[in-house]
């Protein structure tokens, strides 16, 4: 149906390109007859560039790309930009362990330059539903659509305390690689204990004859902790267990995304290991005069500005003291939040809420209010109620195709998936009294 204010009306209109996003654009390119176009603010892709740290790896198997686990046969994966660079036979001579973010996002890049339905350099302002079809406004044009999905990522969390203080020297860790990298004779703090706070750590550390004058690594977390990647764990990011979670009560879920944090949210390893290894050669070693303070079980309460830079006031979680520290920079690794977007004003009153969260059906269409025939698809929106790997590259590709599958009303990829080798049924049993005896709501 042609919209006569509307340039076109596809069965599909996205926002944002973003890996997940991009994931459905490669698992749609095979079919002809769907009629998509997505849409992103940025002039073209890059991941998460204020991020994109020269030694930064992939915290998940490479396998993990936008269509293999769905469909290995896809033009699109990662093999396939390994064979196309010519690459193939070097990257397996390198027995990478983890790959370099820098090349994933290469990888994503290629991807967003072939696929023909991803429009950049446009922003989506406002999504109206009118006449059964949702109108999506652009800075530049309008477009109409059957159906939409949302991929426009999560943002930065700045906590309270340096609510309205952010600057040149105080900032979250998304801007890292647009910042100034001078850290001589500087006084720094990173705030935080996950993967992104340890990745500044270590750039910090890498050049010796750039080191600060003092560096304070603070965390909540009563230790720098790895991130889980055993076999058994890594059970939750696999298909069946999303299923699983999906119907357990709300309160079993909250409680058990908490007990899960460092499954997802955690330090790998061996970047653990690289920077303890990286202190010892430098105060061993070389003989450095460092001032490097770890400070783990430490939580921010205040930080405040001072004529040379800030007094940044924490609290030791485990014997009540007070601690003042001085520094003139302060990074913020205080991760992401899901948000609701601008454009989603006029939708919003029509959308149903689990609390902050959008109610998420089975197959990432918010339940809402309008006819059932057009659907809101979400991406990175649905860790309440599809478990732990929602905002993760493991189940990207999977729930692509379960939203190619629900958008075309018929089995277009097969996403029946294998058991886990974990009993869920039995450790959680659903259609049984769950809720009176393991939910704390
Ligand atoms: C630094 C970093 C490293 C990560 N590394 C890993 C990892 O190793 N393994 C893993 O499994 N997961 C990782 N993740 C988690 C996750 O895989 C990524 O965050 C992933 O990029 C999420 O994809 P997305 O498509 O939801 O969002 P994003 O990648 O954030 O993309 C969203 C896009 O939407 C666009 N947009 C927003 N608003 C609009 C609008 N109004 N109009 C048009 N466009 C808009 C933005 O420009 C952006 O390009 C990492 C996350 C971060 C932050």
């Amino acid at each position: 149906m042609q919209h006569p204010s509307f340039t076109s009306c596809y069965d599909l209109v996205g926002v944002g390109i973003g890996p997940f996003n991009m994931s459905l654009a490669a698992l749609l390119s095979p079919l002809t007859h769907v009629n998509s176009l997505f849409f992103d603010q940025k002039q073209r892709f890059i991941w998460h560039d204020g991020m994109l740290l020269p030694e930064s790896q992939l915290q998940v198997s490479f396998l993990k790309d936008l269509v293999t686990l769905v469909d290995p046969t896809n033009p699109y994966s990662f093999l396939a930009f390994l064979a196309k660079k010519k690459r193939l036979y070097q990257f397996l001579n390198a027995h990478f362990t983890h790959i370099y973010r820098a090349e994933f996002s290469q990888y994503l890049d290629w991807v967003s330059q072939a696929l023909p339905n991803l429009q950049f350099g446009e922003k989506v302002e406002a999504i109206e539903f009118v006449d059964d079809t949702f109108r999506v406004h652009t800075d530049k044009r309008r477009v109409a659509g059957k159906n939409i999905v949302l991929g426009s990522g999560i943002a930065p969390h700045i906590p309270a305390w340096a609510a309205g203080k952010t600057g040149q020297n105080l900032y979250h860790n998304h801007e890292f690689m647009h910042r100034s990298q001078q850290w001589h004779n500087k006084r720094v703090a990173v705030v935080g204990g996950g993967q992104s706070s340890a990745e500044i750590i270590q750039s910090i550390l890498a050049d010796s004859a750039n080191l600060p004058q003092t560096l304070h690594w603070i965390s909540r977390r009563n230790q720098f902790l790895p991130m889980d990647d055993s076999p058994f764990v890594n059970e939750l990011f696999i298909p069946s267990y999303s299923q699983h979670f999906y119907d357990l009560p709300h309160g079993l879920r909250q409680r058990k995304l908490k007990e899960q944090k460092l499954a997802s949210d955690g330090i790998s390893m061996s970047l653990l290991q690289n920077i303890y290894q990286r202190l010892y050669k430098l105060k061993l070693v070389d003989g450095l005069p460092l001032d490097i303070r770890l400070l783990p079980e430490h939580e921010v309460k205040q930080l405040q500005q001072t004529d040379t830079g800030y007094t940044i006031n924490c609290h030791n979680l485990s014997l009540s003291h007070q601690r003042n520290i001085e520094v003139d920079i302060v990074i913020l690794c205080t991760g992401y939040q899901a948000m609701v977007p601008n454009y989603l004003s006029q939708l919003a009153p029509n959308l149903i809420w689990e609390g902050q969260d959008f109610k998420v059906n089975k197959d990432y269409s918010i339940v809402w209010q309008g006819p059932p025939g057009n659907r809101i698809y979400v991406q990175n929106a649905a860790k309440h109620s599809h478990g732990i790997a929602d905002p993760n590259l493991s189940l990207m590709a999977w729930r692509s195709a379960v939203i190619i599958n629900s958008l075309l009303g018929e089995q277009i990829y097969d996403t029946a998936q294998e058991n886990s080798v974990l009993d869920w049924q039995a450790i959680y049993p659903l259609h049984q009294p769950t809720e009176e005896l393991l939910c704390d709501e």
